[in-house]
């Protein structure tokens, strides 16, 4: 297992950049899920990303500065970008646009894209460890690849072995789900690739329509049905009922009776509460060995569209094309 150390002491913050710095990978804490931090440009860095988490090279890395001037020294901004990002930055939202040429971020980070993905994170943690590294740092889930997708540091100690040089330990993950990740490499076409923590209308009242995912698109989109953040424990969803065997995941005052074991996302019917504790409550079920989890229906709108997306590629029963 990987050192666990408590990130709200600086010299823990000091000393995973200097791991960063020199080719290594430190887990660290972002309001949405933990990530896996390594150099972006350090192809080698970035190969151990992908081998620990068992990820597809196809499936490109989120590059993470500590500001919007440190994303543009890479990456090309429009109008509409810029206005995302002076809403957003610092915070929860992923922009994809084009790459600009030549720049460091490493080809293999980027899957030899002409874009690249860039988010500035707002958790405490996260800015002081960029602002440290002074450097772009790809950070994908800090969880092997198809797996659910970690909100606690001993989330991610269990999922890795000494590959991880640290995890550093700043408490739970407020949001609970990944980032928003919008594409404005076509201006024609700004698409949500992946619902998330800043949902589809605050960005729509910003920016106008989002468009779907291209199905012929240069990446397998995070919002394609591909099988994801999923537990051992096969997913039942939709449940309005629940046999004696089962492990219920509820939500809203009115949890279905009858179940094995039961957990509740949200008794207040809350979407920000339930994305919260999304992940850490499939992971608590997945340990109760029950014959399938039955999750209850939860409302589409605001964060409960990226909540219905994780629930739904959780639920996918053919493991085959995973692509945390
Ligand atoms: P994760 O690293 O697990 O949070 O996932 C990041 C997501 O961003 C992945 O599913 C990628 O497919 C997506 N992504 C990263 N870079 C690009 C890009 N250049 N174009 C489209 N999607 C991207
Ligand atoms: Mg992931």
């Amino acid at each position: 297992m990987p050192d666990v150390i408590d990130a709200s002491d600086r010299s823990a913050v000091v000393r995973a950049a200097e791991l960063i710095l020199d080719g290594g990978i430190v887990a660290f804490p972002t309001e949405t899920v933990y990530g896996l931090g390594a150099l972006a440009s350090s192809d080698r860095a970035i190969g151990r990303v992908y081998a620990a988490k068992g990820r597809p090279s196809s499936n490109p890395l989120i590059a993470h500065v500590a500001d919007r001037a440190s994303a543009a020294i890479f990456a090309e901004f429009d109008e509409r970008a810029d206005r995302l990002a002076e809403k957003f930055w610092p915070g929860p939202l992923t922009l994809v646009l084009p790459l600009k040429v030549p720049s460091a971020i490493s080809m293999v980070m980027s899957a030899g894209l002409s874009t690249v993905a860039v988010r500035v994170p707002a958790h405490p943690v996260a800015r002081a460890l960029l602002g440290a590294v002074e450097l772009p740092v790809a950070a994908p889930s800090a969880n092997r690849s198809g797996h659910v997708s970690p909100t606690t540091a001993a989330h991610v100690a269990g999922e890795f072995g000494n590959e991880v040089s640290l995890v550093l330990d700043g408490g739970s993950c407020e949001v609970g789900v990944e980032s928003t990740v919008v594409d404005l490499s076509d201006p024609d076409r700004v698409r949500l690739l992946r619902p998330g923590a800043i949902d589809r209308q605050a960005l729509e009242r910003l920016i106008g329509p989002l468009c779907a995912p291209a199905a012929d698109g240069p990446v397998r989109a995070p919002g394609m049905m591909l099988r994801h953040y999923s537990p051992d424990t096969a997913i039942r969803l939709d449940a309005t009922s629940v046999d004696a065997d089962e492990a219920l995941l509820a939500f809203g005052p009115k949890p279905l009776e009858g179940a094995a074991t039961a957990l509740n996302l949200s008794e207040a019917g809350n979407l920000d509460e339930a994305a919260s504790r999304l992940y850490g409550m499939m992971r608590q079920l997945d340990q109760s060995r029950a014959r399938c989890i039955a999750v209850m229906p939860v409302p589409a709108h605001g964060l409960g569209e990226a909540i219905n997306d994780r629930l739904r590629r959780a639920a996918i029963a053919d493991g085959k094309a995973s692509a945390a």
